[in-house]
């Protein structure tokens, strides 16, 4: 294929932050449309937990986790719920998700997909923010999973002993060691895994604004607006269909996150793809910081000190992309937090404390779907990231700008075919 003469991307998330950041230094000329404000709330890279954690190669379900579905309809407000009405419609995808990951074999399949995704990839971020004028962004301290035991460890040996086949190293740290890392945690939670190649993005909105500044700066185009289609003749792409009209180009990136779904099949592909909305409170001003991002293995939450304050981070819930959030969830995120660091005062006012909830773009099998448009060879699909958006984001980039420009990918997309689903 002949480079493209103009690479219009939907979607300026990370994703589409850092497709248009690839193709700008390509010398591609780059048109963005993106209804909101670059890395704003709107999208799920505005309010993420931060963790660049190239070791993530697990999918979400694990093999046995069927068991629990009577649980996730039956407790509203668990770590993972699915919204009753909602249910029917989820259930298609709800059984790809748990057939996705039956099998051990088949864990260890998504793993490899998705470390080829990962590795390496606190480095290019730390590459890509320091081009876009934001290095401090990006820290490269290393990641922190805590428990309660060593036991509670040990339940999860599995995924872990999938990740050291992947190539993951970490350092154990028994009661002692993970007080002197971390002073202000709870000592109910006695042993710690420190993954070291990992890092953390200080503020995931930020560095998404950065990078679309950064390539607005290099002559990219933003256009606020919402797209809706394509039009495709002879199975070439002449313009993308938007709430303003045509915008011609000769390819195009659906990097549309959650709602990327309808314009996949416009380009002729019927993905699996479902909102697993997740919450997250910052605390303002915060009386003091944890060292370390920490994720905690019991209640499923990550904590992160970020530039807005101290902000926890996580829940699924399985709920029609626009219904309302319900901001239970945040709350009790909030007093997780609270459990979490004794330090912190209880009698926290409620301006000083800031929720939010977002939408994970998520397929079943945790795998995103990244590669060319069955209706068009020049519509490049780049959505699906789930859990690990902000991590991928940075590899993503490089794929997409591989293939707009007829290129060769750095790694092989086979698991990451948008066509996997059919
Ligand atoms: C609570 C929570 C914690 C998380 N923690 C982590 C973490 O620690 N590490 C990690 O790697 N990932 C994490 N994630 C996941 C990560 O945030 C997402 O996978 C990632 O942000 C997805 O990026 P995206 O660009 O695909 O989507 P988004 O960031 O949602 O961006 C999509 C953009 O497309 C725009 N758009 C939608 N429709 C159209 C249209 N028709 N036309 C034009 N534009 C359109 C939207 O306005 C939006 O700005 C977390 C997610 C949540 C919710």
């Amino acid at each position: 294929m002949p480079k493209p003469e103009h690479v219009v991307i939907i979607g300026a998330g990370i994703i589409g932050a850092a497709s248009a950041y690839q193709l700008v230094r390509a010398g591609v000329q780059v048109t963005l449309i993106e209804p909101g404000r670059p890395g704003d709330e709107q999208a799920s890279s505005y309010g993420n937990a931060g963790w660049l954690s190239s070791h993530s190669v697990l999918p979400p379900a694990s093999p046995g986790i069927w068991m629990q579905v009577p649980k996730w309809l039956a407790d509203p407000l668990g770590p993972l719920a699915v919204r009753w009405k909602y249910f029917p419609r989820a259930l298609p995808w709800l059984i790809r998700y748990l057939s996705a990951a039956w099998t051990y074999p088949q864990v260890e399949r998504t793993a490899q997909g998705l470390r080829s995704l990962l590795r390496d990839a606190p480095i290019l971020h730390k590459q890509m923010a320091s081009e876009a004028g934001v290095p401090e962004l990006i820290e490269q301290r290393g990641l922190l999973h805590a428990f309660l035991s060593r036991e509670e460890f040990e339940k999860d040996a599995r995924a872990w002993a999938i990740r050291k086949k992947e190539g993951v190293q970490w350092q154990e740290l028994d009661a002692q060691a993970l007080q002197a890392l971390e002073p202000d945690l709870d000592p109910r939670y006695t042993f710690g895994v420190l993954v070291p190649e990992t890092g953390s993005c200080r503020n995931p909105g930020a560095y998404t604004a950065a990078l679309i500044r950064y390539v607005q700066s290099k002559g990219a185009t933003l256009i606020h607006t919402h797209a809706t289609g394509f039009r495709i003749e002879a199975g070439r792409l002449k313009a993308v269909l938007t709430k303003q009209g045509e915008i011609l180009c000769d390819r195009a990136v659906i990097a549309a996150g959650a709602r990327a779904k309808a314009l996949a099949l416009a380009a002729g592909d019927a993905v699996s793809l479902e909102t697993e909305r997740g919450y997250h409170a910052v605390i303002n001003n915060p009386e003091f910081s944890p060292r370390m991002p920490t994720m905690f293995a019991d209640c499923k939450v990550i904590v992160n000190a970020m530039e807005q304050g101290l902000r926890v981070a996580g829940q699924v819930e399985i709920a029609a992309t626009d219904d309302t959030p319900d901001w239970r969830r945040a709350e009790i995120l909030r007093d997780h937090l609270l459990s979490l660091y004794p330090g912190l005062p209880r009698d926290l006012p409620t301006e000083r404390i800031k929720l939010w909830m977002g939408r994970r773009p998520s397929t079943p099998d945790g795998l995103p779907c990244i590669g060319e448009a069955r209706g068009s060879r020049d519509i490049i699909h780049a959505y699906g990231h789930g859990h690990v958006g902000l991590v991928g984001s940075a590899r993503t980039g490089r794929l997409v700008a591989q293939l707009a420009q007829g290129l060769p990918p750095e790694i092989p997309l086979k698991p990451f075919s948008p066509q996997r689903f059919q």
